[in-house]
């Protein structure tokens, strides 16, 4: 089973990009569970046509020792597994020990058993390493492949460079490897070089492009992935194309994160800022 996590900064497109690659990967015969490691627990929301899912946290709260695996975990679109892990009560308590509670409880409950027949765990990890909590899925070896959403904006790079030093200290002890960044179009000016040229610097590849659609707005207002809603559009083969590059990707890479210097450099360089 390969265990995915995605993370980049908030609001960048991944729990939309997760779910739409997941649905693509269904098509190709896979079965996945996804994990939602947000608070906001809106993770799983297009596979599940809106349903309103029962958080880990929620459930461990309400039922203590009881819970059993029906309790946490959903079938959604095309038999892929849900799963919202939730978060502590506002302004109490660490969202990050949350994601780990929730991982702990499914693998206690046998969802991640040989019989289970997963091919794919996808965990779908809110924007910011620089909180401990949110490495802990890296920290703890259950997350072994990372890719991050980024876009040719500085602040979605500069975040990317930040989980980028994440993984590079948790790859020294651990298995964790960063196996690509996924550019969610912004439409900024050259912005597929520029995320090329980022991802050259930090060791890795930018294993997909994904334009920037209204299809995944109206898609989402029916609570659908692309792929579900109209498989037909241009943006359904997209999220395809991300699911087989996936599906097919080798590289997985320790990344050699960049000094602020050298990124405000290539931002520079691309016309995307103006030097000091
Ligand atoms: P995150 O999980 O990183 O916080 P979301 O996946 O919730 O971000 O995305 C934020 C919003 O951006 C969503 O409402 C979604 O409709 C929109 N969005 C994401 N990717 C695209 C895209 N490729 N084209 C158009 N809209 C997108
Ligand atoms: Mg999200």
């Amino acid at each position: 089973m390969r265990k995915v996590a995605i993370y980049g900064k908030g609001g960048i497109g991944k729990s939309t990009t997760t779910q739409n690659t997941v649905a693509g990967l269904m098509e190709l015969g896979r079965k996945i569970m996804v994990v939602g490691c947000d608070p906001k627990a809106d993770s799983t929301r297009l596979l599940l046509g809106g349903l309103a899912q029962k958080s880990v946290l929620d459930a461990l709260r309400e039922e203590g020792e009881e819970v059993e695996l029906d309790d946490i975990r959903k079938a959604g679109y095309g038999g892929t597994w849900c799963v919202e892990s939730g978060g502590p009560e506002p302004g109490v308590g660490c969202a990050g020990r949350g994601i780990i509670t929730s991982i702990n409880m499914l693998e206690s409950l046998g969802a991640y058993e040989e019989s289970e027949g997963l091919d794919y765990a996808f965990y779908d990890v809110l924007g910011d390493v620089v909180c401990g909590g949110f490495a802990m899925p890296i920290r703890d070896g259950k997350a072994e492949e990372i890719y991050i959403v980024v876009s040719g904006e500085m602040m979605a790079m500069y975040a990317a460079n930040n989980i980028s030093k994440g993984i590079v200290k948790f790859a020294q002890t651990g298995s964790v490897r960063l196996g690509g960044l996924i550019c969610n179009s912004r439409a900024v000016d050259n912005e597929k070089e520029v995320v090329e040229a980022f991802a050259e610097k930090l060791g890795t590849h930018m294993i997909y492009f994904v334009p920037r659609d209204n299809d995944v707005q109206r898609a989402e207002i029916n609570r659908k992935t692309v792929v579900e809603w109209n498989p037909d559009v241009p943006q359904a083969s997209v999220y395809r194309g991300l699911a087989k590059a996936i599906d097919e990707n080798k590289r997985l890479e320790i990344p050699t994160p960049l000094e602020i210097e050298a990124l405000e450099s290539l931002l520079m360089a691309y016309g995307l800022m103006d030097a000091a």
